[in-house]
């Protein structure tokens, strides 16, 4: 297997060095020493997430996720970037083929740029590419960001103006599995975060949540993945999960029953976040009125480029944000972090639930993220 992907990796390298003719335009390329253009280089590989205890939803397990990293070099410098692809969102995020696939044409079409600072004209050009592939798109943008911010001596947060002080805490998820087992992981996490996330939207709804609260009084935010169907039990089980101390509730009921969303929403005692019902920047201004605010998912919505934009979008809006991840190194999940100060709430524990993480980025201190001082998305070798 390393065999290949060494050879994947070489041969996708070498491609990507066949000199194509530059676009026509009036920008200045910039030139290295010996008066040539310099180039953004695009490496990647396969790399395998392996998963700390085996993921279970209603319709499946795995122990694995896919997952491809990147490097994008300029000039000596490298900026990392990463694409998980969890197998349910194949659809809008793709596969390791599609993505590889994806990539070796990127790779060639960053030829035809020659400053890395011209983010909106390569991440448009990038975007146009292809229609799906929302996980290739979003490694190249974080490997840019992380370029651009190394290059500038800066990390993310300071760039937008956002201060590192103000990050929330993330939830922390608790798996649905027996009641002995939910009192045992509700006890070794209670006194190391300061907000917990249950996946609710099931039959024994009630059941976790009564387990959590004999170990804990921590707030929990619950994520029904659509699990409601009909609205008056969704209003229900808010009213209830409201008493309970949930402060949050997450995709109440499926993306195509947006109007009995927006009536949950409105007679709702807590604030509503759509997930499955959003995407990316176009999606976000069509649910307002049926949802309090929208989670932001880097992989969904093709990077931190447009992620920001939609942080701004919904705030004009007057909806509120969460930034949110899939299983992730602490590549992804740091480059997502950079948003955190100005999010509502935070669900970055993506790069906890995997044994064989890259990278040191951002950390959770006393149940807070905090943001190093590093620039650009803030990595270190591990
Ligand atoms: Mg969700």
């Amino acid at each position: 297997m390393t065999n290949r992907r060494d050879f994947l990796r070489t041969s996708l390298l070498a491609s990507a060095g066949i000199p194509l003719i530059p676009s026509c335009g009036l920008a200045v390329p910039m030139m290295n020493r010996k008066g040539g253009k310099k180039r953004m280089k695009l490496s990647f590989f396969p790399y395998e997430l392996k998963l700390r205890h085996v993921f279970t939803v209603a319709t499946y397990s795995r122990s694995t996720t896919p997952d491809i990293q990147v490097e994008l070099e300029y000039d000596g410098v490298t900026g990392y970037g990463e694409a998980s692809m969890p197998p349910y969102l194949a659809k809008e995020l793709g596969t390791v083929d599609s993505v590889m696939e994806f990539l070796g044409r990127v790779a060639r079409r960053l030829q035809d740029f020659s400053d890395p600072f011209q983010m909106e004209d390569i991440l448009g050009a990038i975007d146009q590419m292809d229609e799906g592939n929302a996980a290739g798109k979003a490694a190249v943008d974080i490997a840019l960001h992380d370029l651009v911010g190394k290059i500038m001596k800066q990390p993310w947060y300071r760039i937008w103006g956002l201060n590192p002080a103000l990050t929330p805490s993330t939830t922390f998820t608790i798996g649905i599995d027996t009641a002995d087992v939910v009192r045992q992981k509700t006890r070794e996490c209670a006194d190391r975060f300061n907000i917990l996330k249950v996946k609710v939207g099931l039959d024994n709804d009630k059941e976790m949540i009564s387990t959590i609260r004999e170990v804990t009084n921590l707030p929990i935010a619950v994520d029904a993945n659509q699990g409601w169907k009909d609205r008056q039990q969704a209003l229900d089980m808010i009213f209830w999960l409201k008493e309970q101390g949930i402060v949050m509730v997450e995709q109440p009921m499926p993306k195509e029953q947006l109007d009995d969303i927006a009536w949950v929403t409105e007679h709702s005692p807590l604030p509503v976040f759509a997930d499955e019902s959003i995407q990316r920047l176009k999606d976000v201004e069509g649910l307002k009125g049926a949802f309090t605010g929208i989670n932001i998912k880097l992989m969904k919505c093709t990077g931190m480029r447009e992620a920001w934009k939609m942080l701004n979008t919904a705030r004009a809006l007057g909806m509120k944000v969460m930034v949110g991840c899939m299983t992730e190194t602490s590549c992804a999940v740091s480059a997502a972090a950079q948003l955190s100060p100005a999010v509502d709430f935070a669900d970055l524990d993506g790069n906890l639930l995997i044994s064989n993480d890259r990278f040191s980025g951002v950390e959770v201190v006393g149940g807070k993220l905090t943001l190093p001082d590093r620039p650009g998305i803030g990595l270190k070798d591990k």
